[in-house]
């Protein structure tokens, strides 16, 4: 048929460029797996949109998110792994061989590891992308640091928002926690603390509406939702940690999740479905970090090693 599309076979395919997709990658070429990575539509994930990775061992001065992603992908190529800048359209977890359709190809593969992260969840606000970056973060642990004896408000009322706001009060000269009910969702430990920490205010029933600055954050926009009431309110930068969402639409139904679409895995990184793994933030509510990924991403390409060769013994 002039219209089929081409089919690429591999034994193992990896979904998802991140540190868990990159680290698997390494692993798998390493084990003469000859892995295809399809990348997705953010090459690298969400380390590409760092500016400066601080805590990522092995670099003492720091080291570029964008370079950190470049460094892990030449070191899976050098041992063999390939890069498709490709993104799955659809997926069927089903049957063996698996199969992933793009808009262009067909990919057959008898094991796959899902890595295809989440992203914050953003407020959607005017001056949120323009100024991310630039004083908006969703990353305490990434971009605390620069706000050493800074005004910062941190916008959620989860265990994210006070668990960040904490670990911000090391740095900053006052957190304000902004919330858009009186009461917070978070755990009762984390709430504790937040209350009784001295950096900590907090500002009830408000939802912030503009981030303002030019160069850089220097105030926000808040309205309180029961009075209507809004005003300015001056600040060096916004933490927003209002959820994450996981990147699983692909696989609902397919392979068992949590209630927010997180994909189950057990501490050997396997789903629901033999021969299918997941790694990174896919599976990880809580660390978010790039070492715990890459980690995760190490564990479920040696894994998906086993399974393969098990295959065949
Ligand atoms: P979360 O529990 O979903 O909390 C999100 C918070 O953001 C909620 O307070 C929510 O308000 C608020 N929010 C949502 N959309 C908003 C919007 N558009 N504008 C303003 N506020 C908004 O998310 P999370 O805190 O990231 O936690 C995710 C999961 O990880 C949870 O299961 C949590 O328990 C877990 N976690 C655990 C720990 C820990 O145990 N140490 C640490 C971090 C995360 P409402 O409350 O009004 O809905």
């Amino acid at each position: 048929m002039a219209n089929e599309k081409e089919t690429v076979k591999r034994d193992l395919i990896i979904l998802g460029s991140g540190p868990a997709g990159l680290s698997a990658a390494i692993y798998a070429a390493r084990a003469e797996l000859n892995p295809l990575v399809l990348t997705g539509m953010t090459l690298h994930g969400q380390v590409s949109t760092t500016d400066t990775i601080e805590n990522y061992p092995g670099f003492p001065e720091g080291v570029g998110g964008t370079e950190l992603g470049q460094l892990f992908q030449t070191q899976a190529e050098r041992f063999g792994a390939e890069f498709e800048m490709d993104y799955a359209t659809s997926v069927d977890l089903s049957r063996k061989p698996i199969v992933i359709e793009s808009y262009g190809k067909r990919y057959e593969c008898k094991s796959l590891i899902i890595t295809t992260g989440a992203d914050p969840r953003k407020l959607g606000i005017p001056g949120e992308k323009e100024s991310t970056g630039k004083g908006v973060s969703y990353c305490g642990t990434c971009d605390g640091w620069f706000f050493k004896g800074k005004d910062i408000v941190v916008v959620g009322g989860g265990d994210s928002a006070l668990e960040e706001g904490l670990f911000l009060t090391r740095f900053a000269n006052t957190v304000t926690i902004i919330h858009r009910r009186d009461e917070l969702r978070a755990g009762a430990i984390l709430r504790k603390r937040a209350l009784e920490n001295p950096k900590i205010k907090f500002i009830w029933d408000t939802v912030v509406t503009e981030i303002m600055g030019e160069d850089a954050v220097t105030a926000v926009k808040l309205k309180n939702v029961k009075t209507g009431e809004e005003k300015v309110h001056q600040t060096d930068g916004i933490f927003i940690f209002i959820g994450n969402i996981p990147n699983s639409d692909l696989f609902k139904g397919q392979v068992e999740m949590d209630a927010t679409g997180y994909v189950v895995t057990n501490g050997l990184m396997e789903t629901s479905i033999p021969g299918v793994f997941a790694a990174g933030e896919i599976t990880d509510p809580h660390f978010r970090q790039v070492i715990t990924s890459a980690g995760m991403g190490a564990v479920a390409a040696i894994q998906a090693t086993h399974y393969l060769e098990n295959l065949e013994a």
